[in-house]
């Protein structure tokens, strides 16, 4: 078994960890999340220029056609630097996901050369006000096809990017008849149509990539707009799940990770007792602690990536590698700010940023309650033992 990057993999690893300590400055990532509530079109742009949604994007299409490993690389870096910004850039690769499992050749050749460039930013609109976790129970928004076009009425919460989305990909019930995995269908709303609101939920972190909910009002969307197999979108956008699920854990590390490097510096720094607190033991243990998960998380991620690059399935390590980040995330920004001491329950450091920013990854996209149910029907349990 080879744990190691290739070569190319290294150099993409060094080009994009250079670009952040460039681009992505402790100052600039605080300013963003004062200020911002999604990427700036700048660093956007600059982002894009560095190949980071061409990497996973097929050559025929006009990408790189990277596989997954060597996504997740880049994504480990950005995260690293500013979860925000990963974050909001991974709404639209979910998008791009989406279409090229499921678009038509003739949608693949119109999205994805766009995408690839970042000129198309995407959001994607399942969870309903009703709940997330019950998604398939409590999903109400229709669709009813109306001859020359789709009527869409709803409404959507917690929607990643959608306040500046292109497209928002929603799921909506076609067939109100049939059982909920029978019946839901996909479709490419263009944010801009008439009928579509949407409103930024104030949040506690990952401001930089604003959340919003989404109401739909008699929204007439066009017959080529349905993406996928009519009432199949439910089996057919779980593929993309998975890829979310270690997405987000990829997330999950880069904020355990900078939490562990700041507390370290810090601990190396602080004096009391007549030397650095680093050299408390109790306090390295706490260190290594956050370091055993972080190296776990990665190692499980980065299997995941590998899996699917060649094929295999990977839906109980997704789950098993979304907790077991979060849970390192959660580990690294609270002991490393027990670490700083009052410092770190300031906001003139970082460690609060990470406080409020892992919060969102424990229970989204899918909650870690949720994720441990699902290895165990993986395992063979019944779904209604959850
Ligand atoms: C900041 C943010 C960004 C998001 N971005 C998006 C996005 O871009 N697109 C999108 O579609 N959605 C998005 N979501 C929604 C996210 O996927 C949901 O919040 C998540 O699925 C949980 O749903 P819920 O919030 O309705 O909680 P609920 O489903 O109401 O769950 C509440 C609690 O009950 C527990 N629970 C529920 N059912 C069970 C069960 N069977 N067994 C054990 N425990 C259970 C949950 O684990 C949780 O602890 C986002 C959410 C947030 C907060």
């Amino acid at each position: 078994m080879d744990f190691a990057f290739k070569p190319e993999q290294e150099l993409i690893q060094k080009e994009v960890r250079n670009f952040c300590k460039k681009e992505l400055t402790p100052e600039y990532v605080r300013w963003m999340d004062e200020n911002c509530d999604f990427v700036p079109d700048e660093l956007w742009d600059k982002i894009c220029d560095l190949g980071f949604f061409a990497a996973s994007i097929p050559e025929e299409y006009g990408g790189e056609g990277l596989d997954l490993v060597t996504s997740m690389c880049m994504t480990e870096e950005i995260a690293t630097a500013s979860v925000a910004v990963a974050l909001g850039m991974g709404a639209s690769n979910l998008g791009a996901s989406v279409i090229h499992h499921l678009g038509t050749e003739q949608e693949k050749k119109e999205y994805l050369p766009k995408l690839a460039k970042g000129k198309l930013k995407f959001a994607l609109g399942l969870t309903e006000p009703a709940g997330g976790t019950d998604i398939l129970g409590s999903i109400q928004t229709t669709a009813v096809d109306k001859g020359d076009h789709w009527l869409i009425n709803g409404q959507k919460v917690f929607i990643t990017a959608a306040h500046v989305a292109d497209f928002i990909t929603t799921v909506a019930i076609t067939d109100p008849d049939a059982d909920r995995h029978n019946g839901l269908s996909l479709f490419l709303v263009p944010r801009d149509s008439k009928g579509l609101s949407t409103r930024l939920i104030p949040k506690v972190g990952c401001h930089a990539a604003g959340t919003n909910e989404v109401f739909y009002d008699n929204v007439m969307v066009p017959k080529d707009k349905l993406i996928g197999t009519l009432n199949n979108g439910w089996t057919e956008l779980l593929s993309s799940l998975n890829n979310e699920r270690i997405g987000t854990a990829m997330l999950s590390l880069g904020i355990a990770k900078a939490a562990f490097h700041d507390a370290s510096e810090y601990a190396k720094k602080r004096h009391a007792f007549g030397g650095p607190i680093a050299r408390f033991q109790v306090l390295q243990h706490y260190l290594a602690d956050i370091a055993i998960e972080i190296e776990n998380a990665r190692n499980l991620i980065y299997k995941c990536a590998w899996l699917s690059d060649n094929k295999k399935p990977f839906h109980i390590e997704a789950c098993m590698a979304k907790i077991v980040a979060a849970r390192a995330s959660e580990k690294a920004a609270i002991w490393g700010m027990e670490i700083l001491g009052g410092y770190g329950y300031t906001m003139e450091y970082d460690m609060q940023r990470y406080f409020r920013d892992y919060k969102q990854m424990v229970f989204s996209p899918i909650s870690d309650e949720m994720a441990k149910n699902m290895i165990m029907q993986f395992k063979g349990f019944p779904k209604s033992w959850a």
